[in-house]
């Protein structure tokens, strides 16, 4: 998973323009219209009509480009008084507050929180200070009782306008054929981001292929995503209008635009729900300050949404803190409603990112109820409230992406301090790891390559791809050097630091090292000094490139990944699946995935060490070098093995299936 690159701070512009043709404007300036009366999506009876809908008609318009709507100014800037929450808070163990019986979490045990801050409530605290401003600037707001609407009616909304539109389908769906058998579950998706629409890291590539895989073991599945104004036009172009309606959030007083948009491929629905206040900004990740309204508004739209589509499925998955709210909104305030009666899975991408923030502030964005904000649910600490550890405490499953990673969030090394809520909830903790999508990660055909190659061919053709990579980039050009590779988001946590120390005592020569990535300056300064320092043997591409990612993993011969820690890693998948061997750390995922070399009985597929230590990494890179200039033929089996290896998504999907459904045994 990946993220959360705090870029650019500054204010959501209001009243942008519309991207697209299609699409109504969302925005709360529609809120007069005429056509809304109101139906409280949330709290809809439970007896309604929910499975085929033959939802009302009307062809609605699709509210085409009406001049982009004046955006009312972010939501009642936000803040309202920070209520003086401390006092109350006071004692660290806090008494289990009576809960409503539904209110599952119970409470668990106080859990002694190390004192150094961990990253993450480091950096809720940096983004509290931040947002101090703010709050000032709203203070007044905060006496008054919002003065918005006059009459804000709790969940207005217009009548599911679809039923006779006929399904947009903009792509064909497979075909149903291999599936005939299996049993059927519907499972909608909820998630921050997706390929091809966006991507800043591995959760990218799971909400894509996952939802594909899982079409193929016969699951109806629908992907719900923020509609982010960064998307590419051309998918932007193809989504159709599915409906809209207006919701109320927290206690802001106000009723939101919520708009839907579809877009089908490959049998997977993907749902983008619309609106300019939260998603007009460039970047899917800002900071917390904009980013913990915006997901309060996401998972509870979602939520809404599929009342309002009237799909409710038989599972709710959701994934990193972004979602984390929807199980805890799905046994409150959607309890009673048709969604009510779904389960809901947890997945954690990344233990590090966790949305924490002042509880007032999460209070008066998702107006969930009081008991939510309990130790044993929300509450982080004194005066926090920390959306991924709610959502782990109301949903009936949580998985992560590896089984070592499972294991690991719950000590106090990996834990983010969430450790003792892990454990306390580990009996419905499970990991289950990443694969890669062949379609995507195919070096037989990989358009970005110079010679494909597959596993009959590639001690032939992988060579002629090195040469290409060496050219590309302004290294020497020789076969005979030893290429590593390094394609990562550039921080702290993919052990940098230890590649940064031993850097002059890899380029001994024969070695040659490349690195793709962008993330903290001081990784990305190092790098372009070592360009500078070694031209011709060191490599610094300061960027994102899919297509020369592409080229990496098919031109080196080893790829690094020293990760201080690492829930699942993509790119040692698909490296081995290019035939390039892995060196890594031994941690989650990646002690999962590559099974250390043995010299003795040329088993394994990489080349691994345990402590996180610069000395150890740099005997793993000797090892490696050691075996590929002294050992060809071995080295070459190794290659040829990790091609076979299956890391394809086949195998993680029905661990999945198999979790949907144990939790839905009728
Ligand atoms: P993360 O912690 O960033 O999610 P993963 O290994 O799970 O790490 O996934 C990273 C994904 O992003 C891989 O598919 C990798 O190829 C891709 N990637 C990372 N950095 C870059 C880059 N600079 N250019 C192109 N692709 C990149």
């Amino acid at each position: 998973m990946v993220q959360r690159k705090a870029t650019s701070t500054k204010k959501k512009t209001t009243g942008k323009k519309v991207m697209n043709k299609k699409v109504p404007a969302s925005t709360a300036a529609k809120k007069a219209s005429p056509a809304a009366e109101p139906v409280d999506i949330v709290k809809q009876a439970p007896a309604a009509p929910v499975v085929e809908q033959a939802a009302p008609v009307e062809k609605k318009v699709p509210p085409v480009a009406e001049k982009p709507a004046p955006v009312e100014k972010k939501a009642a800037p936000v803040v309202e008084k920070p209520t003086p929450v401390e006092k109350k808070a006071a004692p660290v163990v806090e008494k289990p507050t009576p809960v409503e019986k539904k209110a599952a979490p119970v409470v668990e045990k106080p859990v002694s929180v190390e004192k150094k801050a961990t990253p993450a409530a480091k950096k809720a605290t940096s983004a509290t200070k931040k947002a101090a401003p703010a709050k000032k600037k709203d203070a007044p707001a905060a006496k008054k009782p919002a003065p918005v609407a006059e009459a804000p009616i709790p969940t207005v909304v217009e009548p599911a306008p679809m039923a006779k539109e006929p399904t947009p389908v903009v792509e064909e769906a497979i075909p149903m054929s291999v599936m005939s058998n299996l049993p059927r579950r519907s499972i909608a998706f909820i998630g921050s981001e997706c390929h091809p629409f966006v991507k800043t890291g591995g959760l990218g590539d799971v909400m894509y292929a996952l939802p594909r895989q899982l079409v193929k073991l016969n699951c109806d599945v629908r992907v719900i995503l923020p509609r982010y104004a960064c998307i590419p036009q051309k998918y932007q172009d193809q989504m159709v209008y599915r409906g809209e309606f207006y919701m109320d959030l927290g206690h802001t007083g106000r009723n939101y635009y919520v708009g839907i948009m579809e877009y089908i491929c490959d049998g997977v629905v993907y749902d983008f729900i619309d609106n300019q206040e939260f998603f007009s900004n460039g970047n899917p990740y800002t900071n917390l300050v904009d980013d913990i309204p915006k997901y309060c508004f996401f998972s509870k739209a979602a939520l809404a949404a599929l009342n309002y589509m009237n799909w409710i499925p038989d599972i709710i998955h959701c994934h990193d803190w972004q979602a984390g709210l929807v199980p805890v909104y799905l046994r409150t305030l959607f309890a009673d409603s048709p969604v009510g009666r779904a389960r809901s899975i947890l997945t954690i991408h990344n233990l590090r990112f966790q949305g924490i923030y002042n509880i007032p502030t999460i209070k008066y964005w998702s107006g969930l109820p009081d008991h939510a904000f309990q130790m044993g649910a929300l509450k982080d600490g004194y005066q926090d409230a920390n959306m991924l550890k709610g959502g782990i405490a109301y949903a009936d499953r949580v998985t992560t992406v590896s089984g070592t990673y499972a294991w690991e969030i719950q000590t106090p090394e990996y834990g983010e301090h969430l450790d003792g809520h892990l454990r306390y909830h580990s009996g419905k903790l499970r990991g289950i790891v990443n694969g890669i999508d062949y379609d995507m990660w195919n070096p037989a055909t990989d358009p970005a390559l110079v010679e494909n190659y597959d596993l009959g061919n590639v001690l032939e053709h992988k060579m002629a791809n090195k040469l290409a990579l060496q050219r590309e980039l302004g290294l020497e050009e020789d076969e005979g050097k030893f290429v590593i590779g390094l394609i990562s988001r550039l921080t702290n946590q993919k052990g940098l630091d230890l590649v940064r120390d031993i850097i002059p005592q890899v380029l001994d020569g024969n070695t040659q090292v490349v690195v793709l990535g962008t993330g903290d300056k001081e990784y990305e300064d190092t790098f372009r000094y070592y360009e500078n320092t070694h031209k011709g043997t060191f490599a610094a591409c300061i960027q994102y490139d899919e297509a020369r990612a592409h080229r990496i993993y098919a031109g080196a011969d080893a790829l690094l990944v020293p990760s201080r820690f690492e829930p699942c890693g993509l790119t040692q998948l698909n490296a081995m699946h290019y035939g390039t061997l892995p060196i890594v750390r031994e941690t989650g995922g990646l002690k999962d995935t590559v099974a250390p070399y043995n010299p003795f009985t040329g088993d394994g597929n990489g080349f691994t060490f345990d402590r996180y230590d610069a000395g150890l990494l740099l005997d793993a890179i000797n090892r490696a070098k050691t075996e590929y200039f002294t050992n060809r033929y071995h080295w070459d089996e190794v290659v040829q093995r990790d091609m076979d290896k299956d890391v394809s998504w086949e195998n993680s999907a029905r661990q999945y299936k198999d979790l949907y459904l144990e939790l839905t045994q009728w």
